[in-house]
Formats: C-alpha cells, sequence, structure tokens
C-alpha cells in the first residue's frame, strides 16, 4: 500500500505488475479507486491548406474554428499540463481544450501557430523524428504533402520557442500494429529520446500513426515509461483507467458549423451523430475503431 494517491507513472507501474495486465488483451486497467474521468476535447488536426484533402483543413476554416473557440472562452491546454493536474490531482479547468497538429507539416508554423496567436492560443506537434526537415515517405501519403519538407529542427524550435508543445508521433511513422513488440519498442523509444534530447522535457506523450495501437502496443508503451498514447477514438470523455487510449476528435467533424462546434465541445456531437445515422439506418464507421482505409494518410 502506498500512503498517497499514486501519480500517473507509479499507477501504470502497478498496473503492470498486477494480475490484470497478464491478460494482454485488456485495457490498460489503472487502479480502480483512483480512477478519474474527465472531459476534454482534444482536437486532431494535421495541415492547414486549401488542397481538399482528408488531412487538410483551410486557412479560412481553421480561423473561424480558432476564432470560436476564442469567442466562447475556451483556453488551450498542454497533454503535459493535463498530466501534471492529475498527478497533482486537481481538476481540468472547464473550457481547456487541446489543439493536436499531427506529423509536424510545414503548415502548423506558417498557417496555424499565427492564427492561433491571435487568440493566445498554443498547441502540440506530434513529429516524426527519422522525418525532421525531410520530405515525408510514409504511405497513403497525398502526392502533395511528399513534395515539401516537414518541419524542420529550427522551424520546431521557433514553435517550442513561441510555447507550442513538441512531442513524438514515432521514429518513422509506421503501422504499428503490423510490428512486432521489439519494434514497436524501438519506434516509441527512439521518437521518445530524440525530444527529451532535443527539449530537455518529458515526452512521455505519443500520438499512435494512424491511430493504430493494440495489445502489443500498449504493452510497448508501459515498457517505454510512456504515460499517455492518443488514439483517434472519437469522444471527449478521457479517463485514467485508459491512458493508452486517449480519445480525440478529428478536425473534420467540425466542417464549418458553429452548430456541430458547440455539440463537439459539449461532448455531444457523438450523440447528435449517431441519432442521425440511426434516422437513417447507417451505422458509420467512424464510431469503431478506425481501420487503416478510414485514416488513410494520418
Ligand atoms: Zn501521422
Amino acid at each position: 500500500m502506498v500512503d498517497h494517491e499514486p501519480t500517473i507513472k507509479e499507477a501504470i507501474d502497478n498496473e503492470a505488475s498486477s494480475e490484470s495486465f497478464k491478460d494482454s488483451n485488456k485495457q490498460t486497467t489503472y487502479n480502480p479507486l483512483s480512477e478519474r474521468r474527465f472531459r476534454l476535447p482534444i482536437i486532431v488536426y494535421h495541415s492547414i491548406d486549401d488542397y481538399g484533402t482528408s488531412l487538410s483543413v483551410s486557412p479560412t476554416l481553421f480561423q473561424k474554428q480558432v476564432r470560436f473557440l476564442a469567442e466562447h472562452g475556451w483556453k488551450t491546454l498542454h497533454l503535459r499540463t493535463v498530466l501534471k493536474l492529475l498527478d497533482k490531482r486537481q481538476s481540468i479547468p472547464r473550457k481547456s481544450v487541446v489543439l493536436t497538429f499531427d506529423d509536424a507539416f510545414p503548415t502548423v508554423l506558417e498557417q496555424a501557430q499565427p492564427i492561433m496567436n491571435q487568440y493566445g492560443m498554443t498547441g502540440t506537434t506530434f513529429v516524426v523524428t527519422s522525418q525532421v526537415g525531410l520530405k515525408p515517405e510514409w504511405f497513403r501519403l497525398d502526392r502533395r504533402y511528399k513534395e515539401r519538407a516537414l518541419l524542420d529542427r529550427d522551424e520546431l524550435d521557433r514553435l517550442a520557442d513561441s510555447g507550442w508543445e513538441v512531442l513524438p508521433h514515432t521514429h518513422d511513422h509506421p503501422v504499428l500494429t503490423h510490428l512486432p513488440l521489439a519494434k514497436q519498442i524501438t519506434q516509441i523509444s527512439t521518437s521518445r529520446e530524440r525530444i527529451q534530447e532535443w527539449y530537455g522535457t518529458d515526452a512521455s506523450i505519443l500520438a499512435y500513426p494512424f491511430g493504430q495501437f493494440n495489445s502489443e502496443t500498449q504493452q510497448a508503451m508501459r515498457e517505454v515509461g510512456m504515460s499517455v498514447g492518443l488514439s483517434l477514438r472519437f469522444s471527449v470523455r478521457i479517463s485514467t483507467a485508459t491512458m493508452f487510449d486517449w480519445p480525440r476528435i478529428g478536425s473534420a467533424w467540425f466542417k464549418d458549423s458553429e452548430f456541430r462546434q458547440h455539440l463537439g465541445l459539449a461532448g455531444l456531437l457523438e450523440l447528435y451523430v449517431k441519432l442521425k445515422q440511426r434516422i437513417k439506418g447507417d451505422r458509420s464507421r467512424h464510431f469503431q475503431n478506425p481501420s487503416p482505409e478510414t485514416t488513410r494518410g494520418l
């Protein structure tokens, strides 16, 4: 027995040595006595451009979305801050939102950062550490993204200097679930170590490429000592019982409708879309764990 509430790290370590961990198909079960649930919209963006791809949000629409958040009193929070608050058993401030940008495309610095800066907001970018400053090489990516280099070290430093959080997105952007455990460990640990070397800060929060993970990924995350894994499961409800499956909302769900944006931030968008599906009689694939087909190029 510990004489204090376990920190996130202690709880994950305890969990790794507990009986429940031996069932590898189980979610991270954490210490049920200290499980906490809270609402925190974590929104996932990729590139702010006019290409009209599944990774695009246009600069005009992005500006509208950010202005909407600011005008309705939402404040951006870093994921590291969320972890610190959890460790101190403090609550997450109401109307907190996390804006994340996977892959560190050049438009994050060219478009997202200056627009968010106008409203006093900062974001989080997830970096593929073997491809910093290089043209991205992973598969299922629109040709136009392959023609421009991802943010380089200097550019990432500029982002970090302006208050952004830089975190790992694996070393090579593989589909982790296609790899054996040892290779998953290498992908996660290498990217974490690089970012920690570059910024001297903890980088134990990772976004899974394509949102894909399996029980071995969760085991790899534990072995590397990671704190949080971000998936693409559609929800705003975070639980400390599933630290390696924190959900995020795809920016595409907001489109340009303020109504949908209100619903999404209130955690009601899931209900709204499910009701619409029920009326239409079709069940959308978007509410299942995403398959590689539904997460093209992410
Ligand atoms: Zn990605």
